[in-house]
């Protein structure tokens, strides 16, 4: 069984904390800033201090020097090698394969980004807003500990079903504690080799714990699937939903590993296929106020609505097709989910078939 450790990640907390001060002292159109009290209490006291200037212009390189090529996740990534400089050769192999335009810039950003973080650590030392995340964290670790045991019930019930405990069998998981200041993502997990980091926003949200460590072992299978594969990279963007694309981009490798993990965890393993029907009784609303509040608390919904001129619960009922057709319907899920069906019916016989070998057979005549 994998290893799987949570504890703090210095570099990557300080390097969110640092997005929520540059996000509220200098608003651009892209992001958002998460409302918890802690969220509030920070941009508050950034707002009174101000930002320290080195790590302002090391965000101002990133985010407007390389306009939108460099964002967060990639910075994340960056942040991760403070006080761990033996991840950086990992660091660098990705941002070669993923980020080859800033390859040649990668020493640059790599040492602005560790100094960076050194700056803005010494600028908020001993204040109180740094004392209150020191004492959310330890207490939000010991949370996570508590739910240890749940998450390692799941993940091994995963791995049987993948028949992938050899995948991640010297994998080193960290997950940390609950990110506080979350900008775009809700989630996500960077991989160092045999080291992999989650970070999540939400506190006591195993799913998406679990939703990240699936894709330790979906993602490399899934890119050397569809390495030279053009007619099932086309297929995947083609079969998808318009609202991954809207999540995701035109990019088949994310959309196919997103697509198995989503539908293996809300549709395979509670047995509710991706219809119509099971759509409408995901979004039952029972009144116009929890309609309302629903779209206030989903941007990307609340855009999907306004492009259809849906604003009122009756609109959405009325649509409910429409809307379903037009974003939601997703026939690579529907695929997908048959190909769990196949593939739990062809382990009774076999019971060592891999994931691997089986989704190659099946995803080639797509
Ligand atoms: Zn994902």
């Amino acid at each position: 069984m994998a290893k799987i450790i949570i504890k703090n990640e210095e570099g990557s907390q300080l390097m969110y904390l640092a997005f929520l001060a540059y996000f509220t002292l200098y608003p651009k159109p892209w992001g958002r800033i998460d409302q918890n009290p802690l969220a509030k209490k920070a941009q508050m006291y950034f707002l009174r201090n101000g930002l320290d200037q080195e790590i302002k212009n090391f965000l101002d390189f990133c985010f407007l020097d390389f306009q939108n090529y460099i964002g967060e996740s990639t910075i994340t990534y960056f942040s991760l090698a403070y006080h761990n400089p033996q991840r950086k050769l990992s660091l660098l192999k990705f941002i070669k394969k993923n980020k080859p335009k800033i390859a040649p810039f990668f020493n640059q950003i790599y040492n602005a980004c560790l100094k960076s973080l050194d700056s803005f650590k010494k600028s908020i030392e001993n204040s109180s807003l740094q004392k209150q995340i020191q004492k959310a964290t330890q207490k939000d670790i010991l949370n996570k500990k508590s739910l240890l045991p749940d998450l390692k019930k799941v993940i091994k019930e995963d791995l049987e079903f993948f028949n992938a405990e050899e995948k991640v069998k010297e994998t080193v998981f960290i997950i940390t504690p609950t990110n506080f200041f979350p900008y775009q993502f809700d989630a996500g997990s960077y991989f160092f080799g045999k080291e992999i980091i989650i970070i999540s926003s939400e506190p006591n949200n195993l799913n998406l714990i679990e939703h990240e460590f699936l894709h330790a072992f979906i993602t490399p299978i899934v890119e050397k699937l569809l390495a030279k594969n053009f007619n099932l990279q086309k297929n995947v963007i083609n079969l998808t939903s318009q609202k991954r694309k809207e999540t995701y981009g035109n990019i088949a490798s994310h959309l196919l590993s997103e697509e198995l993990i989503y539908t293996y965890i809300n549709n395979f393993k509670i047995k509710q296929t991706p219809s119509y029907d099971n759509f409408l009784k995901n979004y039952s609303f029972k009144s116009e106020r929890e309609f309302q509040e629903f779209l206030k608390e989903h941007s990307g919904f609340q855009k999907r609505c306004q492009k259809l001129k849906i604003n009122n619960l009756h609109s959405f009922q009325k649509k409910s097709k429409l809307f379903f057709d037009t974003y939601e319907k997703n026939i690579l899920s529907e695929i997908i989910y048959q190909l769990y069906n196949h593939f739990q019916n062809k382990k009774e016989n076999n019971p060592d078939l891999k994931f691997e070998r089986f989704l190659f057979k099946y995803l080639k005549n797509i």
